[in-house]
């Protein structure tokens, strides 16, 4: 069978994936510097202000410089993807859904140098930016395969009994018009092309700005989209500072829609923000997590170490689905825990464009700094059982480098039982019960994803009172962590996501429609 990357088995690829790896990072690494544009309307725009952009592997390494859009250049976007949306919403949807798969097709051409991309701006191992960009094509594409598998979504309703007349009835999902997507750093490229890719097949037009830390995927992603021959105002490109271009992007009226993936905390001012206009308009919010892991006494306990260890630290602990509690029975709980500390010991930290390095930096210099208060906070009221430092040998020093962190004995009153730290540490406890552990497992705002390592008869108990919207058991490969598009459907449920539908599912697309019914009478 040929070989399939998602995040659950990129822990073995062939030799080929390498090889190829290697050479697009050379080739990237001669090209750095390099000034990239904001896109509207198919233009290049420039900016006074500009962005240097640095790597967290080494901040001496000037990645690229982007510009620092305005509220005059989100506001110019927005009227671009207005007078695109007529002729775009008004193709064929086979026709977008042609262009869509183009635009996957270019992004699966150029992979190996996106995803140097990323690994050089994020901080990525190779295999998790692979794994970011493979993702984005498969969103695309699954977006695609919706709009074809509900043949555009265009259905008959029942037709009513009327005596004398013939009522043919139908429902029809349009676009909304002009959508906005806000990014995050972690996912530069499918938290991107994901929205945008359902977005455009539903016809809306777009207006998307990517994160300050990772604005060199959304960019690389533009240039597929032209490349596969997206109409100019269909997909427009901002860059820059969040709070300029998002309260432009939010105030103006003539947006219809808009996607954010970020934190609660942003997330609810924007949620805040955009209803504060004439008539209410849809929102997607996919936000932070806490997320449990629960280890029962029947637990297979070296999967449980493997899978804890995995998602708590895989992208050093900066996916909004890592592990970040883990709450296991009492008589397993010590054992759990010593094999949880070797394998965390056991992590290959570096460079992570490089091979053998599976640990790389956390993104900027102000969560580097955040890492240490966390620790500093832990270790007052709990012991921190590895981990817990910067890590300064040779060349990391040239980053932000914070070692993979475990904790036991926090109360668990701590508040950090219940923030996101979105950082590498993983908070540990023993429980009386998995009662016990479920109440604690819910009692937070969040409720993106969740892990259960046990027997298969807990298992479904568990999926039955865990209140997240990802949910898994027994996974090695990562207890809360790895979703990948047509596999398993992501998304969050109470503080973690609005949508109560999950991103690569089966009624995620719809989010970006609305419903007209049409009926037809005549006299029989
Ligand atoms: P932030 O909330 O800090 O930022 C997200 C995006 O919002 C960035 O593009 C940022 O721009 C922008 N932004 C910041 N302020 C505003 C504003 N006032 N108006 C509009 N946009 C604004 O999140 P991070 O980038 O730090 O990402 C990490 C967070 O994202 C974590 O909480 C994580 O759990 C969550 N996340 C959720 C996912 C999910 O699917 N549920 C997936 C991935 C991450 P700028 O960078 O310029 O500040």
């Amino acid at each position: 069978m040929a070989f399939k990357l998602t995040y659950a088995t990129m822990s073995n690829p062939p030799q080929e994936m390498h090889d190829k790896f290697d050479l697009a990072l050379e080739n990237v690494k001669q090209q750095l510097g390099q000034e990239y544009p904001m896109i509207i309307n198919g233009e290049k725009r420039f900016a006074e202000e500009k962005h240097r952009a640095y790597s967290p592997i080494n901040t001496n390494l000037h990645l690229a410089t982007f510009q620092k859009g305005t509220a005059k250049d989100a506001d110019d976007a927005v009227a671009a993807a207005k007078a695109a949306f007529p002729h775009w919403s008004s193709m064929n949807w086979e026709e977008r859904v042609y262009l869509m798969r183009k635009f996957a097709d270019r992004i699966s051409t150029r992979i190996y140098e996106i995803s140097a991309a990323v690994s050089l701006e994020v901080g990525k191992n190779r295999m998790e930016a692979l794994g970011d960009v493979a993702e984005t094509e498969d969103l695309i594409r699954w977006a695609a395969d919706m709009m074809e598998q509900n043949s555009g979504f265009r259905k008959p309703l029942g037709s009513d009994p009327l005596i004398g007349m013939s009522s043919s009835n139908e429902s029809v999902l349009k676009p909304y018009g002009v959508w906005v997507v806000i990014v995050p750093f972690n996912f530069p490229a499918s938290l991107a092309g994901g929205p945008v890719g359902n977005a455009l097949v539903a016809g809306n037009t777009v207006v998307v700005k990517p994160a300050s830390d990772s604005s060199w995927a959304s960019t690389l992603l533009m240039e597929c989209a032209q490349e596969a021959g997206i109409p100019a105002g269909v997909l427009n490109l901002l860059t820059g500072s969040g709070s300029t271009l998002g309260n432009a992007l939010t105030a103006n009226q003539d947006v219809s829609g808009l996607t954010f993936t970020g934190s609660l905390e942003v997330g609810m001012d924007i949620y805040r923000q955009f209803a504060n206009r004439k008539y209410p308009h849809p929102v997607i919010l996919e936000l932070g997590g806490k997320n449990a892991t629960i280890v029962s006494k029947n637990a297979d306990l070296d999967l449980a170490a493997e899978g804890v260890m995995r998602s708590a630290f895989g992208l050093q602990g900066q996916k909004c689905s890592a592990t970040s509690r883990v709450f296991v029975e009492k008589p397993v709980y010590d054992a759990f825990v010593n094999k949880l500390v070797a394998n965390t010991n056991a992590i290959k930290i570096g460079d992570p464009t490089q091979r053998e390095n599976w640990f790389g930096p956390v993104i900027n210099r102000k969560v580097y700094q955040d890492y240490a208060g966390y620790v500093a906070e832990l270790a007052a009221s709990g012991r921190i059982l590895t981990g817990g430092t910067h890590i300064t040998d040779g060349e990391l020093a040239n980053g932000y480098f914070c070692a993979p962190t475990v904790v036991a004995d926090v109360p668990l009153e701590h508040r950090l039982w219940k923030e996101e730290m979105f950082l590498p540490i993983v908070m540990v406890s023993p429980v009386d019960d998995l009662n016990q552990a479920m109440e604690l497992a819910n009692d937070v705002d969040y409720g993106l994803t969740a892990g259960f390592v046990g027997d298969q008869v807990e298992a479904e108990w568990f999926f039955d009172h865990i209140e997240a919207g990802t949910v898994y058991s027994n996974r090695p490969q990562g207890t809360t962590t790895g979703a990948w598009p047509g596999f398993q459907s992501f998304g969050g449920w109470k503080g973690s996501g609005s949508a109560g539908k999950n991103g690569g599912g089966y009624y995620y697309l719809p989010l970006y429609m609305r419903e007209q019914s049409r009926t037809r009478v005549k006299q029989a």
